[in-house]
């Protein structure tokens, strides 16, 4: 398989962003702007607008996800939501390891794989946030912190759901600070992510591998980095708030 075969997948992680109503007016004018994308598209809302995106999106080709999920199936995890609550709402995909997660939450490649795991079993399909800080980009570690990261996530998943599993590279240093890695950072490293899974799974695995690109991508980067023979996709933060952004950054992966 080659790069023309895989699907990009543009999703937009909201953060905690926008109330019930702002979400319903989003989704709303993404319905009228992103119509026939040759991309997959997702939405990763936060917990209490999943109903309302679920609810507006059927019958389109717009997909929902969620922003996290625990690992197990239920009991006393006070404030915590299961995989398969998801699930059972419609939803399709969760974001797992945001650095902000990690920053702020204490997660661990560890938990990252427990999540992964429980996501899997659920039916989501887990996108697996992977980068490194400016301090590892600055001592020229990047390489074996993504692999750890990746390797470490995807414990004890098989090749079979590989399949059902994107990766996204998201250097910490160009999360929401506007700083942007150039098309061939982004090219250099998600071309090693690939890699890394080559080793644990083989080479066709690696090459139906979606691996997308986030770190203040927008439309006026979206093209440069999208061209790049192993960027997939982009993850997108901030301009995943503003429907017109948003919808440029689809229709550069469609080209
Ligand atoms: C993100 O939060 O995953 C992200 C990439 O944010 P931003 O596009 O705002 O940098």
């Amino acid at each position: 398989m080659n790069r023309e075969k895989r699907i990009p997948v543009i999703a937009g992680n909201w953060k905690m962003n926008c109330d019930r109503v702002k979400a319903k007016e989003l989704i709303c004018q993404l319905k009228e702007t992103i119509t026939n994308p040759v991309c997959g598209v997702v939405l990763c809302v936060p917990f209490t607008d999943l109903e309302t995106a679920v609810e507006l999106t059927k019958n389109t080709c717009l997909k929902v996800g969620a922003q996290n999920c625990h690992w197990a199936a239920s009991g006393a995890f006070t404030g915590e939501i299961s995989a398969g609550m998801l699930a059972e709402m419609g939803v399709e995909y969760v974001v797992l390891g945001h650095s902000e997660r990690r920053q702020y939450f204490g997660e661990t490649d560890e938990t990252v794989n427990q999540r992964l795991r429980a996501a899997l079993d659920a039916g989501l399909k887990p996108i697996l946030c992977v980068g490194e800080v400016l301090s590892q980009r600055e001592q020229g570690v990047t390489e074996e912190v993504v692999r750890q990261q990746v390797k470490i996530a995807l414990g004890g998943v098989t090749k079979e759901e590989m399949e059902n599993i994107i990766i996204a590279y998201e250097p910490v240093w160009a999360i929401g600070t506007g700083k942007t890695a150039t098309a061939q950072q982004a090219e250099e490293v998600c071309g090693q992510i690939r890699g890394a899974v080559a080793q644990l799974y083989g080479q066709e695995t690696a090459q139906a591998l979606v691996v997308q690109y986030g770190g203040s991508m927008k439309p006026e980067n979206a093209k440069e980095l999208l061209s790049m023979e192993n960027v997939d996709g982009g993850l997108i933060g901030g301009a995943a708030l503003k429907a017109a952004d948003f919808t440029a950054i689809t229709e550069a992966a469609n080209q």
